[in-house]
Order: C-alpha cells, then structure tokens, then sequence
C-alpha cells in the first residue's frame, strides 16, 4: 500500500481520493477550502495543514486542481511540492489544463529529477464517484507502470497515451468533439421541434441512424426527451456546467492557435458559451446551448 498525497478535494478530488483510501492506500489531502477538507476528514483521508505536510514521505502525489495556473502555483511556489517532495515521489496531475501549463509541469519536474505524469480524466463526477473514470496518461512508460495500480481502483480504463502532455491533448481534443456534438445536437433537434415533428419521435429515430452520438443519448438538450438530461430539470443540478465546457474547448482553440492554426467549429462553440456565461449562465448545465438555437 502507498502514501499519497492528494492536492485538490473539488468535486471530483474528494470522491477519486476516497476511492484510494477504500483500497487501503494511506491518503493525506490538501485543498484550500475548508468545508473540503472537513468532507475529507469524514471519509479518512488525513488533513494537512501545509502542502509541504502533505507531500512529506508521499509515494505519489496527484493534483486535481481548476486551472493550470492554480497547477502550476502548488508545484512552483517555495512552499510547494517540487520544493518538498523527495525526488523519488512520482507526480501526477489529474487536473484539465492547457498544454503549454502541462508542458512547463513537464520541464520543471523533470529540471528537478521528478518522474511527472499528465493523466487527466473523462467520465464526469459520476464516473469519479464510481471508480469508473478513463484515464489519459501522458509521459514515460516506467512511471506509467508505476503509477497504474495506483490509478486503477479510480478508473475502468487506464490509457498511456504516449509520451509528456499527450495525455492532455487526449483529453481536450475528446471533449472538442464532444461540445461540437452536443451543439449540432442542439441545432438539429430544436430545428426538427419547430417545423412540426415531435420530438421524442426525432430522438428515436436520431439515436437508431447516423446522427446518434454520446451526447444525443446522454444529453438531449430539448425537454421532455431524455428524463435523466439536465434539459428535464430546467438545466439545473448541471452533470457539467456551461462553464466548464466553455474552459475545455478554449484549451483546444488555445492549443491549435499555439502551432499557428485555427478551430472554426470550436471557435463558433466557444463563442456560443461565451455568450451563455455573458446572460449569466455559465453555472447551468452546458446542454442549455440548445437556448441559443
Ligand atoms: P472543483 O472546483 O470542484 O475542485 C477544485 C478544488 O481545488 C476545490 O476544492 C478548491 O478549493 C481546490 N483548490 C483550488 N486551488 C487550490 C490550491 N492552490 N491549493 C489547494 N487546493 C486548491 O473542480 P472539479 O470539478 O473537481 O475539477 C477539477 C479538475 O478536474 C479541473 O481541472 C476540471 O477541468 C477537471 N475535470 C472536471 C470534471 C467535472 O465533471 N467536474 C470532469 C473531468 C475533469
């Protein structure tokens, strides 16, 4: 069994941590909130008052964190886990975050004779809390091998994707696809309503032919089709907010724009949740995109 420190105890962090603490791993946890290290505490995982108390004699150390700059901040800051952690601690951000971040993660772990891993995930707070999450593993092979037993009670599928931040664009360019489906979802399904045809008979036929996707089935964003899509309830209670959506597809435009090209489709989603967050909306389920069509 391991020591591992977890950064991070969000909505995601907490049930992942929880799932290593249940397989017997010696799990102290880190976040800057309060009220996540009290839920922390309540399902075993040890409470660190410092970063460099939580990496102190960790085998592994994720983070599971908003943005990359809030990565980048807990591993560089004097007070962090590449000034505490002892060399052979292997590293592993689980967080979504833009390449260039990961690749500085990269360059600055490996600078100080850290083994570092991108490894985000895909499969929501569902998937988090059912130990169901794909994982996207970026970096060398020998700390892939090691990292995976440590990963598996939290995943249902470990992927090595290749070598440093290919785990990364793994992720970003899934969910590129994702939010350009789910808005020709959106377009086609509120156009099929308006000109007469009913619309549970359009989701029947969409989800059986050639326009059947993940999010037709998963996320049908016109009520009154789907009962568990956040379209049933009015948006409310969002599996993924409108927010979140709106971060991973700029991680993608950001990263094309970095070698010199442009995304048209997700240029235009980007801006349709641009929008969404400018009326307000950005804490809503991303499928009220279908608003705007
Ligand atoms: P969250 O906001 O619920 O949790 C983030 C946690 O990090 C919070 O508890 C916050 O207090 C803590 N935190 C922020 N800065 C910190 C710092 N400097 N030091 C310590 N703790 C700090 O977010 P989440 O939904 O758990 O998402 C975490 C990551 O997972 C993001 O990168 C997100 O894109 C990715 N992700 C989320 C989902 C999802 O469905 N929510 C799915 C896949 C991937």
């Amino acid at each position: 069994m391991k020591k591992v420190a977890w950064i991070g105890l969000g909505r995601m962090g907490l049930p992942m941590a929880t799932h290593l603490v249940d397989a017997g791993h010696s799990v102290t946890g880190y976040d800057l909130s309060e009220e996540s290290l009290i839920k922390a505490e309540a399902v075993g995982i040890a409470r660190a008052q410092t970063i460099k108390d939580a990496v102190a004699g960790a085998d592994v150390v994720f983070t599971m964190l908003p943005q990359g700059a809030d990565v980048l901040s807990v591993y560089k800051d004097p007070e962090g886990i590449l000034a505490h952690a002892t060399s052979s601690t292997l590293l592993v951000d689980s967080s979504t975050i833009s390449i260039a971040a990961c690749h500085e993660l990269h360059s600055l772990a490996k600078e100080s004779g850290f083994r570092f891993l991108d490894a985000p995930v895909s499969g929501g707070t569902v998937g988090a809390e059912g130990g169901t999450l794909a994982f996207m593993v970026g970096g060398d092979q020998e700390a892939f091998d090691d990292a995976s037993p440590v990963i598996e009670p939290m995943a249902a599928n470990i992927f090595h994707t290749g070598g440093p931040t290919t785990g990364q664009v793994a992720k970003i360019c899934n969910n590129l696809i994702l939010f350009i489906n789910l808005s020709a979802t959106a377009e086609g399904a509120v156009l099929a309503e308006r000109l007469g045809l009913d619309k549970k008979k359009f989701f029947d036929i969409a989800s059986v032919s050639s326009a059947d996707s993940w999010p037709l089935r998963n996320w049908y964003p016109v009520p009154g089709v789907v009962e568990t899509a956040a379209s049933s309830r009015d948006f409310e209670s969002p599996t993924f907010t409108a927010r979140l959506a709106r971060k991973d597809v700029s991680l993608a435009v950001e990263a094309a724009h970095d070698i010199g090209e442009t995304l048209r489709l997700g240029e235009m989603v980007q801006g349709f949740y641009d929008q969404l967050i400018d009326d307000g909306l950005g804490e809503k389920d991303c499928s009220i995109i279908s608003r705007l069509m």
